[in-house]
């Protein structure tokens, strides 16, 4: 339960230093919700040493078990300066802890299912928090999502479709752009990720721009 929680009360009064010593007045621009025991944060960290990354994640023990890999990590190694962990109930307040079209990336790998109906409420991606999505991505940036739930993946991308401001992309367009790292650390870096493969079980991957509305005046 997130009872114990307290929130940021905007991207500004929490102590972005602290996470990142290294780097004075960046922020977040790749974000992983929900990241788990960190595969992810991890796999990118050096592929991106320029960016900085932030996984939020509700668990208090595998928030703490996330940090002390980094730590260890930055204890050893140059690397790993620009990743780190929040613990957060992501599905609250998320526009508190990043600024509007702020995020280039944004990450939902393997989502807990709830996959009784009157559970659905309580999936990460619903229209209500698309719009806190669209709102703290930059247009142009990426959702990408992935599970091994086909009855998930099929709802994560109805919704997403559905929205105005998220439009599907391929992804063979997202490795002409470059991307391919990053596709392929969201198949298989994270621990979720290794157990499907462990159990050779499918994977449906959906990717979303965050696409940039004209307004018609
Ligand atoms: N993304 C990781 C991976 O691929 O290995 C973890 C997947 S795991 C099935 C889902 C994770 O989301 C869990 O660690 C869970 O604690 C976390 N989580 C669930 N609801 C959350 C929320 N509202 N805010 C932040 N994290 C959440």
């Amino acid at each position: 339960s997130d009872h114990s929680l307290v929130y940021p009360s905007s991207p500004d009064s929490i102590d972005w230093p602290s996470h990142y010593p290294a780097f004075v007045n960046q922020r977040p621009s790749f974000a992983d919700i929900g990241c788990g025991f960190g595969g992810l944060l991890i796999t990118l960290a050096p592929q991106f040493p320029d960016t900085l990354i932030i996984g939020l994640e509700i668990r208090v023990q595998v928030t703490q078990y996330v940090q002390d890999r980094i730590t260890a990590l930055r204890a050893t190694t140059d690397n790993y300066q620009n990743v780190s962990v929040i613990r957060a109930n992501a599905m609250k307040f998320l526009p508190n802890f990043f600024q509007k079209a702020s995020l280039t990336a944004l990450f939902f790998l393997f989502p807990d299912p709830h996959f009784k109906t009157r559970k659905h409420k309580a999936r990460i991606i619903s229209p209500t928090l698309l719009a806190e999505y669209a709102y703290v991505l930059a247009p142009g940036g990426i959702v990408y999502t992935i599970t091994d739930v086909e009855d998930l993946a099929q709802w994560m991308r109805a919704h997403l479709d559905a929205h105005p401001l998220f439009q599907f992309v391929e992804e063979e367009e997202l490795r002409q752009e470059g991307k391919g790292p990053i596709l392929d650390a969201v198949y298989s870096s994270t621990e979720e990720g290794q157990k499907v493969e462990r159990n050779a079980g499918e994977k449906w991957l959906a990717c979303f721009r965050r696409i940039e509305v004209k307004r018609i005046n």
